[in-house]
């Protein structure tokens, strides 16, 4: 029987609870809301939580939730890297981990915890926020929280998306982008969310989605739950990340376009990703490892200024020019199509101007949100 991943948080099995946190009230309506066993644990506990050696015990892990406290900031720049046109991100760290388990996710050699951990001291979490975007200057703050996690994929348990979309209804400066490859959106609904988030999910070809992004839902899923958002008055973006070249990829990623604008008015897309797939070295073995069975990696790379492997340029811009083409073609006018951490030359190539020409990146997406 194959198993509905709209809500991957259905693989979770057992809640731990750091002492510290005992009796924290939000903590004790996740509990109440995730209806599992929950062992509270202290830190010296933590090391030997799942059993077995980090990454092959993440099969095993992705099954438990920490709930704990950050010690540190929330609100972080997004780690681009100056070699490349990056888009002035800010990553709110709402917790660490995920559900889904993609071959080639990148956090399997970012983190080396197993188990995913959720931050419950969200009082700090939106005093930190407010004061920071109060002292931003006058001009959009984009902030995601799908970077070192998936925004949805714990929301039904966790229930977060309902505070922070609250709270950026109330902001000026602060544009909320929730990411996703899940389709558990229904605490969505019903949100004062007033414009100010935007629903993202990253899309795949069919193939791509199948063989390598084990526990996330389907292509239509994911569809299927932009276009609720959109009955709901959200505006929504999309992120085709990673662009992974292999065999009939061009019919694969072209009928992704067409499912695409099938379910999705054109003028309701904010902004459109492209990323070809890219790794850190350290990935390839911990991904071969866990996921023999994968091809991705079968490839030549280069080294990246980033010191990340990418695709040679040439399949690089291939990929690229024939999805950009296809997408603007579809787009509205100001949907900002944008590359996601590409070099000059491959933006004139594909895209045909510079982003210094726009203003940035950065200034690029402002102005496909204040558009709105
Ligand atoms: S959905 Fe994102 S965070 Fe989760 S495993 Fe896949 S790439 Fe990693």
């Amino acid at each position: 029987m194959t198993l509905d991943w709209r809500d991957p948080s259905i693989h979770l099995k057992q809640i731990y609870l750091e002492k510290s946190c005992v009796g924290n009230p939000y903590g004790e309506e996740i509990i109440a809301r995730a209806n599992l066993p929950v062992k509270t644990v202290t830190e010296q506990d933590l090391k030997s939580l799942v059993s077995g050696e980090y990454p092959a015990n993440l099969r095993e892990g992705k099954k438990s939730l920490l709930l704990c406290r950050n010690q540190g900031e929330f609100l972080k720049d997004c780690p681009g890297t100056r070699e490349y046109r990056c888009c002035d991100y800010r990553v709110l760290n709402v917790g660490l981990g995920c559900p889904m388990d993609c071959v080639y996710c990148i956090l399997q050699a970012y983190l080396n915890t197993p188990y995913m951990s959720f931050f419950l001291n969200v009082g700090e979490l939106f005093s930190e926020l407010s004061a920071k975007l109060n002292d931003h200057p006058v001009r959009v703050m984009r902030i995601g929280t799908g970077e070192f996690t998936d925004s949805m994929a714990l929301d039904r348990i966790t229930g977060l998306s309902t505070r922070l979309v609250n709270f950026f209804g109330q902001q000026k400066k602060g544009v909320l982008e929730l990411k996703t490859k899940s389709g558990a959106i229904d605490n969505l609904q019903h949100l004062q969310h007033n414009g100010r988030t935007i629903v993202a999910w990253s899309l795949n070809s069919e193939d791509i989605i199948t063989k390598q992004e084990i526990r996330a839902a389907t292509l239509e899923q994911r569809l299927n739950a932009a276009a609720r958002c959109v009955v709901w008055g959200y505006d929504c973006a999309f992120h085709f990340d990673p662009i992974i070249s292999y065999p009939g990829w061009e019919k694969g990623y072209r009928k992704v376009i067409d499912q695409l604008f099938e379910k999705i008015p054109a003028e309701r897309i904010v902004w459109i990703s492209l990323g070809g797939f890219r790794y850190l070295p350290s990935l390839k073995n911990i991904a071969s490892d866990r996921f023999p069975q994968t091809r991705i990696f079968a490839h030549e790379f280069i080294d990246g200024l980033d010191n990340k492997k990418r695709y040679f340029r040439k399949i690089r811009t291939t990929l690229y020019k024939v999805i950009y083409n296809e997408l603007r073609t579809r787009c509205a006018p100001d949907t900002c199509i944008y590359f996601c951490m590409e070099s000059d030359e491959i933006w004139q190539e594909v895209m045909g101007f510079l982003p210094a020409e726009k203003g940035g990146v950065g200034a690029m997406l402002d102005q496909a949100v204040k558009l709105r």
